[in-house]
């Protein structure tokens, strides 16, 4: 049987952000993106945190968190 495995990036939003978008004063909210390890192209769980940003879904603004 013939076990596929790998990594799968994943951006999850994880909540909204206090402020309002500077650009458009739409909504933000803050998105996380991770690595999954995966099991037949499916994610299963998080290894690695790559990046944490918030994001107008308006205008596309997005602005990196440290
Ligand atoms: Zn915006």
């Amino acid at each position: 049987m013939l076990i596929i495995i790998g990594t799968k990036e994943k951006t999850v939003k994880t909540g909204d952000f206090e402020e309002s978008c500077p650009f458009c004063s739409g909504k933000l909210y803050i998105y996380e993106r991770k690595l999954f390890f995966s099991l037949f192209f499916i994610p299963l769980f998080p290894v690695k945190h790559i990046e944490s940003f918030i994001f107008c879904p308006d205008c596309n603004y997005k602005k990196q968190l440290k």
